[in-house]
């Protein structure tokens, strides 16, 4: 083993990137400064055209070449995430102000997550028109899925190396992007590695947090919910993603379905539950579709396992996403349902 994997030896004290990424994502701690807006910033000719074609060119080109995009020992070589799928919301459409009866009214909108990177630079806050929400998916490897795709009670090595491998990438990469456009005088903000990401369990949705990537990807047009809420896309639910604000008015490229299970089976009457057969704890019922408590419980002891077994500190699960129809593609039964 080499020098640098030494960490995977004890994790529970000595991975501080997977401590450090559990507060993150529970709290909203531990994450850098964000990026200051060059208020001074004179466009230059050379200067790239930020529109929907450069977001789909950047987020691509991160996915194909970017460092982080890799897997560490023993997997040395092998992607983390396969090419991705992009998409726009504009500021003022209407879904934000239903996910805050939907989710709940501590679901930001872009314009509040906005307001508060603009008083961080001390500018007028952008209003909602004059904003979107660019959101993507980054498939995972086949290899991953395939792995997990075998597993009856605990996540593979391989998606749990994902799990926290492919979170600080995506992270990583969102940052370099928000940084380059705070750079270039345009304000961007993404919400979850801010100090006002934090996940608590509310009355009415149980675990949720105050910006949801998968309702994100709803809105952009990018996909639809399972039974396991999972989000099955044109790539499958096995996936990572991710979304960010910028003060851009960018085009929506894609039709969002009408029915939020549109891509589910079992939703449009067609008999299914393969995500049910495969959770170890019961946790999917054709009565109750997901019940979020159990999974959470689940979920939160799996931190056990990937430490002993992988020497690694994340939790994760993911058996309902994988070796299922909906895992790499909507259903082909209902591919002709597809927007
Ligand atoms: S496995 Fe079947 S029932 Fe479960 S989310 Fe996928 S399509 Fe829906
Ligand atoms: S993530 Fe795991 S525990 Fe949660 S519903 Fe899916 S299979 Fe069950």
């Amino acid at each position: 083993m080499k020098k640098r994997d030494s960490y995977r030896k004890y994790s529970f004290f000595t991975d501080i990137r997977g401590i450090k990424n559990a507060i993150g994502e529970m709290r909203g701690w531990g994450y850098p400064n964000q990026p200051k807006l060059n208020t001074n910033y004179k466009r230059s000719p050379d200067d790239p055209v930020l529109n929907e074609d450069w977001f789909i060119n950047t987020i691509k080109e991160k996915i194909a070449n970017h460092p982080g995009n890799n897997m560490e020992f023993p997997f040395h070589g092998e992607k983390i995430f396969a090419e991705p799928l992009i998409g726009f919301i504009r500021g003022n459409d209407p879904v934000f102000q239903e996910y805050k009866s939907i989710i709940g009214p501590h679901h930001f909108s872009p314009e509040e997550i906005m307001k508060w990177q603009a008083e961080n630079n001390n500018v007028p806050a952008p209003k909602a028109e004059d904003l979107s929400v660019v959101s993507f998916i980054m498939p995972i490897a086949r290899t991953t899925k395939d792995d997990n795709a075998t597993m009856k009670e605990w996540p593979s090595e391989r998606w749990a190396q994902t799990r926290l491998l492919g979170e600080i990438f995506s992270q990583t990469f969102v940052r370099e992007i928000v940084t380059e456009l705070m750079d270039r005088g345009i304000l961007a903000i993404s919400p979850d590695v801010t100090p006002m990401f934090n996940k608590k369990r509310y009355p009415e949705v149980g675990w949720a947090s105050p910006w949801s990537h998968r309702h994100m990807a709803y809105a952009a047009g990018l996909g639809s919910f399972g039974m396991n809420d999972f989000f099955i896309t044109e790539k499958g639910c096995a996936h990572r993603m991710g979304s960010f604000v910028v003060n851009l008015k960018l085009e929506p490229n894609r039709k969002r379905p009408d029915d939020i299970h549109a891509y589910c089976l079992q939703y449009q009457g067609e008999k299914c539950l393969q995500c049910a057969k495969r959770c170890p704890v019961d946790a999917i019922t054709a009565e109750k579709a997901h019940d979020k408590e159990a999974c959470y419980q689940r979920v939160a002891k799996s931190l056990l396992y990937c430490n002993k077994n992988y020497h690694i500190f994340i939790y994760g699960c993911g058996l309902c996403a994988t070796g299922v129809p909906c895992e790499s593609e909507i259903p082909k039964q209902l591919q002709k349902n597809a927007v």
